[in-house]
């Protein structure tokens, strides 16, 4: 037996991926550990992201002919202030991912607002249609949500209680959610730095597409989405870079893959009337002893 696949895709498509890019650079680091700043290592660590890993996965997908997403916090927008003209002139998409990449559930309300309107701010100043969102650490807090709604965003990209696209409404404002999920993340398999400690995975390559293969091939069964999440400071280095190429050319294969940005993704989900419509889905502290 097999999945129905998703109304959001195309006629004849049972899965659809979309490759997706965490621009986070320093703020990796400095977010972690303010002092890694005097860290030459792990500064130049992180700025491999934008200096060498975003133009050369941009070369490979131009050379496959594929648009990709791209979420920059604000800070390195304005440390790298032509990397969202560099994006954008090539055809990809450019989403809102905080300011300062701190989770928001670290956060206060008042402090999270601060942070999302100036990230806004930033890209809005630097040429972005701002419609799309990845919350650091994809930590969405239910506030989150709400500045979503309030800003009028068209695209959500951090939820897990889903494996396919659906409609997320929030004070009455309906976006699409888009939901990743960490095995189909980089940091997991690549994140490594002695100090401060962002990880200790140094995983082959060829493991990491076999991961996300095997989803992909499991998605056409079940009508599915893959959100592949790379940041170009890992997937950047060669023999990873190579794993874009590679599940492009397997999705290519199968025949039956939808390869889409996340914004033409949420397009399609915001407008099919079948598509599932939820709320946020809050735990409900009544019904046992948690105390926030
Ligand atoms: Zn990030």
């Amino acid at each position: 037996m097999t999945g129905i696949p998703s109304p959001a895709f195309p006629a004849g498509m049972r899965a659809a991926l979309s490759l997706t890019f965490d621009v986070d650079a320093e703020t990796g680091v400095l977010m972690v550990k303010p002092s890694g700043w005097n860290d030459a290592m792990a500064m130049t660590h992180q700025a491999f992201g934008p200096k060498v890993g975003v133009p050369r996965i941009m070369r490979i997908l131009a050379e496959e002919r594929v648009r990709g997403t791209f979420f920059v916090p604000g800070w390195t927008a304005r440390r790298y202030p032509q990397l969202i003209a560099s994006i954008l002139e090539a055809g990809h998409e450019v989403g809102h991912h905080s300011d300062l990449h701190y989770p928001p559930p670290t956060m206060a309300p008042d402090e999270e607002r601060r942070d999302f309107e100036r990230a806004l701010e930033t890209l809005q100043a630097q040429g972005v249609d701002v419609v799309g969102h990845r919350a650091a650490w994809w930590q969405a807090s239910w506030h989150t949500l709400d500045l979503l709604a309030e800003y009028r965003f068209q695209y959500d990209s951090s939820l897990m209680d889903d494996d396919r696209p659906y409609v997320l409404k929030v004070k009455g404002h309906r976006m699409a959610e888009l939901p990743p999920h960490w095995s189909l993340d980089d940091w997991e398999q690549y994140g490594f730095l002695p100090d401060p400690n962002i990880g200790a995975s140094i995983e082959p390559a060829s493991k990491v597409f076999e991961l996300w293969r095997s989803e992909l091939d499991a998605q056409r069964k079940e009508g599915g989405l893959v959100v592949g999440t790379m940041h170009p400071f890992l997937s950047g280095r060669a023999s990873r870079a190579e794993v874009v190429r590679q599940m492009i050319d397997h999705a290519r294969a199968c025949g039956d893959v939808w390869i889409a940005p996340l914004g033409e993704i949420a397009t399609a989900t915001l407008a099919h009337p079948d598509i599932p419509e939820r709320e946020p889905d809050i735990p409900d502290l009544t019904l046992g002893p948690y105390l926030p």
